[in-house]
């Protein structure tokens, strides 16, 4: 079996390789680990490896391994469906939330972000294949949910993310990323002050990459296969 080592040496191997060829400065994208239903040892591997940024789905799969994890340098990224009655405990715990889609989840998140904490890191959402039964907030109130979410001390507004309908060409992977850089692009150009497109995963982090991705969120190709 590859060990966890090996296969996030691949993975860098793979950012570096997109980076190169589409053009992006080395060291553009960053790589967050996805651990979700992963077991501590896992993460303590990734850690002796050299990986310090963690993504996980669900609270109550991510508290007990933080509490276990407490002394480690980890800066832990909520990425999964976010529920009013969890956004205390996420703005308690975590440093980013990637999936932050309403206005009134916003708000729980700021009045409840302790104040020894720096102001929670956080993205939006963006449902950029159109499905109605996917999450992310319409790419037309983007632009409103962003004045709102920059209006909030507490959070720090950094950028867009994505999870598209999976596709198997390059082609077919690249044109919803392409949407949401170009969504990104509009909220620059009204003076949101953004720097990261959080997009791309194991089967398409190439093609993100090449559409201006700034940080890919991994699991698969880490860890192994999620049961
Ligand atoms: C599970 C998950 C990932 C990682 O997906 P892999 O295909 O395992 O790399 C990335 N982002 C989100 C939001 C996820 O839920």
């Amino acid at each position: 079996m590859t060990s966890i080592a090996e296969r996030l040496r691949q993975v860098r191997q793979r950012i570096r390789d997109a980076e190169h060829r589409y053009g992006r400065p080395e060291g553009a994208v960053q790589l967050l680990a996805v651990s979700k239903t992963k077991p501590v040892a896992a993460i303590l591997e990734a850690l002796a490896a050299g990986q310090t940024a963690f993504g996980e789905n669900y609270l109550q799969d991510a508290l007990p391994k933080q509490e276990a994890l407490a002394d480690q340098p980890i800066q832990w990224h909520f990425i999964g469906p976010l529920q009013s009655n969890k956004t205390k405990l996420v703005a308690t715990s975590f440093d980013w939330v990637h999936s932050l889609e309403r206005e009134k989840i916003a708000r729980r998140l700021n009045d409840q972000r302790p104040d020894h904490l720096p102001p929670l890191n956080v993205c939006l959402q963006v449902n950029v294949s159109g499905e109605a039964s996917k999450a992310g907030v319409n790419p037309e109130t983007v632009q409103e949910l962003a004045d709102a979410v920059a209006a909030y001390p507490r959070l720090r507004l950094r950028g867009l993310m994505c999870i598209p309908a999976p596709a198997d060409d390059e082609q077919s992977q690249r044109a919803p990323f392409r949407r949401l850089r170009e969504l990104q692009q509009a909220l620059l150009a009204n003076g949101a002050d953004l720097d990261t497109l959080s997009m791309g995963m194991s089967a398409d982090l190439e093609a993100a990459v090449a559409e201006g991705s700034t940080l890919v969120r991994v699991g698969t190709d880490i860890f192994g296969a999620r049961e």
